[in-house]
């Protein structure tokens, strides 16, 4: 088995897995990330409705309150240096009674004792002039909750992390921890891994990964959330996020609309526990329901608006008939020192990710010494956005570079060098998912109709591969399995 050593290891490669190992990678410290999937982003990162939350809706005092807070704070600022998709949208908490206001007005108190600003409650005429196709009597606007690309974000996020000298190392399951005087031995895939310091950053598997060193204080509850995704038409029907006034014990935040930063309308999430955790699956009677909610929202949708759907997972620590939230834990584990868990990061995960980090390198600065480096870069280059641009500066790069000019992905207007940047990306994207979420090629109405055999056709005849090599997904998700003429 390959040996690999690093000081600390770091346990997935989602949004809290990415950015500590940016985070850490400010230090004079040797890092490396081990994820199971082929690529960054490929769990709950990358299945949510892509809000950066104010904070407003954690009990006061906990955790979970205080990095959002902190995380919304900074994230306007990261997403520029990351040059990640960010717009500051706001968002509304519907009413739709006099006993929604009320409780709208206890939600905007919380809010502020959390420390969140730009809370107001509003009437129906603002309601109705910040968005028209609503229905209700007036709600709550937080001017500072925001849409971003959660892809692109912990991808940057990895990006900026190898840049700055952390390893990542892909398709490798963590299947076994050993603990010793000298620090962990780690069994991941093919590779047999040394550290001293342990992260266990693995999403909806943390419990599992916990329970590898002898740990069996959580469990984690799975509880799925379905969306659908709706057409380009957020412009014209809905430019900010729409939520109702969150009911306690539903264990999520209600059916909401949210506008993405792509420009399409996500209907969702549902809140279902259920008991495999890698039950990606979308129910009828769930489907049904989601869209009767968005109707009392937003009574113009129509069915033939629907382009697709997915579903994410949240790792509830709260059991089935508890429901509701509990707290993050995240802390060095007393007994088995150098282990530091990070248990139950459920929304608001993605906005808290980066305070997130913090917490865990000032953890790691416990067990060993941090030196910051005096050469690390802050900043990411982000990558071209053709469909973006004036169409002189489109001209220019044609002109420059003729693969500009031949688009791949007819529904989102995405170039062949725009794919071509996706495959040639510092990780190397080989599969489909990975260049979708680098590109944002497939993700329009046709789904891939058109682009998907364009990208085929540049893997085998222009990278080389095998169609039999090519995977939707990684291993196990191959697309091609012979010919047949
Ligand atoms: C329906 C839904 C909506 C949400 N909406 C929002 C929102 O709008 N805003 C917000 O801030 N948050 C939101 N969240 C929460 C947010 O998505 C999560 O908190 C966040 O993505 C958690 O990131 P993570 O890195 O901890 O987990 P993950 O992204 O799941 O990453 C964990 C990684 O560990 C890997 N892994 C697991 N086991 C192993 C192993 N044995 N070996 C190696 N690798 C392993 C997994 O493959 C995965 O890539 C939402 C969550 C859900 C489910």
């Amino acid at each position: 088995m390959p040996a690999l050593d690093a000081d600390v290891i770091i346990i997935g490669a989602g949004a809290v897995g990415c950015a500590i190992a940016r985070e850490l990678s400010r230090y004079e410290a040797s890092i490396l990330v081990l994820e199971k999937e082929c690529d960054a982003a490929y769990g709950t990162s990358g299945r949510n409705s892509a809000v950066v939350h104010a904070g407003f809706n954690n009990k006061h005092g906990s955790l979970m309150a205080k990095l959002c807070v902190e995380g919304n704070k900074g994230f306007e600022a990261l997403a520029e240096l990351l040059n990640v998709p960010y717009r500051k949208t706001g968002k509304i908490l519907v009413a739709f009674d006099e006993a929604d206001m009320q409780e709208l007005a206890r939600i905007k108190a919380r809010g502020e004792d959390n420390g969140c600003t730009g809370l107001r409650l509003i009437d129906g005429t603002e309601l109705h002039a910040l968005a028209p196709k609503l229905r209700g009597i007036g709600g709550m606007l937080s001017e500072n909750t925001a849409i971003f690309n959660p892809f692109e974000y912990c991808i940057a996020l990895a990006e900026n992390a190898l840049v700055n000298g952390a390893r990542f190392v892909f398709n490798s399951e963590v299947t076994a921890i050993r603990h010793d005087d000298t620090g962990f031995t780690v069994t991941a895939g093919e590779n047999l891994c040394r550290c001293k310091v342990l992260i266990n950053a693995a999403g909806l598997y943390c419990d599992k990964i916990s329970a590898m060193l002898g740990i069996n204080d959580y469990r984690i509850y799975p509880c799925r959330g379905e969306y659908f995704i709706l057409d380009k038409i957020a412009g014209s029907f809905l430019n900010i996020p729409a939520y109702p006034v969150p009911r306690p014990g539903i264990g999520g935040l209600g059916v909401h609309l949210t506008p993405t930063i792509e420009g399409n309308i996500i209907i969702g999430p549902s809140a279902e526990y259920i008991s495999e955790r890698d039950d990606y699956a979308s129910t009828s009677e769930i489907m049904a329901k989601l869209f009767t909610e968005a109707l009392d929202l937003l009574p113009g949708l129509e069915r033939r608006q629907i382009i697709g759907n997915y579903c994410g997972i949240r790792p509830k620590q709260a059991p089935p008939g508890e429901g509701g939230f509990r707290d993050f834990v995240i802390k060095n584990e007393p007994a088995v020192p150098g282990f530091i868990n990070l248990i139950g990061i459920e929304s608001p995960g993605l906005t808290a990710s980066v305070p997130i980090a913090r917490m865990a390198a000032g953890l790691v600065s416990e067990n060993m010494p941090l030196k910051p480096k005096n050469d690390f870069i802050a900043r990411r280059r982000g990558r071209v956005k053709f469909s973006a641009l004036t169409q002189d500066e489109q001209q220019r790069l044609i002109a420059h570079n003729p693969d500009y000019g031949e688009i791949i992905c007819r529904c989102q207007n995405i170039t062949k060098q725009e794919i071509r940047d996706a495959i040639e990306n510092p990780f190397g994207a080989r599969s489909i998912s990975s260049i979708k979420y680098r590109s944002w090629a497939t993700t329009g109405r046709c789904n891939g109709g058109y682009c998907m055999t364009r990208i085929v056709d540049m893997l085998v005849n222009e990278y080389g591969l095998k169609p039999e090599e090519i995977t939707y997904r990684g291993k196990g998700s191959e697309m091609f399995s012979g010919r047949v003429k």
